[in-house]
């Protein structure tokens, strides 16, 4: 009789697991419905170890797009190559914001040179450019009323925005270029004032050309540079006091220069730009339009011009920057008067800009002429 055959161990049971759980190989169970190799459930960890890549790799771009927005709202965020970016309207800001921040920052003229700057119309590309930038200044809301709706274009929450006439206090102005208006200014102590110098009267805009309110601009202009960058705080203080000393010492020469004059009137056949210069050095003024250039002078106010002229016997007329002389032309041509320009310096022409005129020139050149206009000694 032959020994009995020795039965064949029974499989181990199947572990109830999904087949997508399961590895083959692996030293759990023996598959013996068919397939006839061991096999093991994978554990959680296992099965979900492609999706953890997945998932970690999802996270780490969020936190990557997280951390770039924070960047960008981040108040001492800076441009690309590390520099503050600082957009000013006007050359005279232009001017003083490149003089405190030197080469820590990148300061730009939002006007293109030559452009009017009154009515000037913001593009596209003013929007882009603001955008991207950390500090706007402008120089008041009589100067550019056309700012405020530059800004309601901006997203950027990192923008900080300067009104550079902050702590400067204005004069009431003329809206059509006669002379009455800075009767309230020149006003002596205890004289009383006079209801009719309000009428026709609106706030001037053209603040820099005194030199004292161009002192606190710089200021107003240093607080915000700082603001965004006060790891440079006694670098941008440093210049600021030095550009305002400066500012100081044109203001000295423009009262040595305009004290000892034969004439205490001048006329520009231009817009009424230079009210608060006539105000600071005690001289008389008046302009053939108002406020903005765009006015065209009436019949009447270039007939007074013409008779203010004769009777005060003045042999120049001035002219401005970026305007079409014509007016002043044909002034001169009635009147006998010798044209002089000067300079309001609210922008600059392209041979001005590309030959790096500063606003301290531009107001020497000024004194230059006003001292031949007025006849100084
Ligand atoms: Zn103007």
């Amino acid at each position: 009789m032959s020994p009995p055959l020795l039965k064949a161990p029974a499989a181990p049971p199947l572990k109830a697991c999904p087949p997508l759980w399961r590895i083959r190989g692996g030293r759990g169970s023996y598959d013996s419905s068919g397939v006839g190799r061991f096999f093991r459930c994978k554990s959680l960890f296992e099965t979900f170890s492609k999706f953890r890549t997945f998932l970690v790799l999802m996270i780490l771009l969020f936190v990557t797009l997280l951390s770039a927005c924070a960047r960008s709202k981040d108040p001492e965020s800076k441009g690309q190559s590390g520099k503050l970016i600082v957009v000013a309207t006007l050359f005279p800001l232009y001017d003083f914001a490149r003089n405190i921040a030197g080469d820590r920052a990148d300061v730009k003229l939002l006007l293109p040179p030559g452009a009017e700057p009154h009515s000037f119309e913001p593009r596209t590309s003013d929007m882009v450019m603001l955008n991207r930038a950390d500090i706007f200044i402008y120089t008041n809301k009589f100067m550019e009323p056309w700012a405020e709706k530059l800004l309601k274009g901006i997203q950027s929450s990192r923008l900080s925005v300067v009104d550079a006439s902050s702590g400067v206090r204005f004069v009431q102005g003329s809206i059509d270029g006669g002379e009455g208006a800075y009767l309230h200014q020149n006003r002596k102590p205890g004289q009383k004032e006079d209801h009719d110098e309000h009428k026709g009267q609106g706030s001037d805009p053209h603040i820099w050309l005194d030199f004292s309110n161009a002192q606190k601009m710089v200021d107003t202009i240093a607080g915000a540079i700082i603001a965004k960058d006060p790891a440079n705080k006694d670098l941008y203080t440093k210049n600021a006091e030095t550009y305002k000393a400066r500012l100081a010492d044109l203001d000295k020469s423009y009262q040595k220069g305009l004290s000892n004059c034969s004439k205490k009137i001048f006329i520009n056949g231009g817009h009424f730009t230079f009210g608060y210069l006539a105000a600071r050095y005690g001289l008389r003024y008046r302009a053939a339009y108002g406020f903005s250039p765009d006015a065209e002078p009436t019949a009447r106010n270039l007939a007074d011009i013409s008779k203010t002229l004769r009777q005060e016997g003045l042999g120049h007329l001035f002219y401005e920057e970026l305007l079409s002389p014509r007016i002043a032309d044909t002034i001169a041509k009635e009147t006998g008067a010798t044209l002089l320009k000067l300079h309001g310096a609210h922008n600059i022409s392209k041979a001005e800009f590309d030959g790096n005129r500063t606003f301290i020139e531009l107001m020497e050149r000024n004194l230059d002429s006003l001292m031949t206009g007025l006849q100084c000694r």
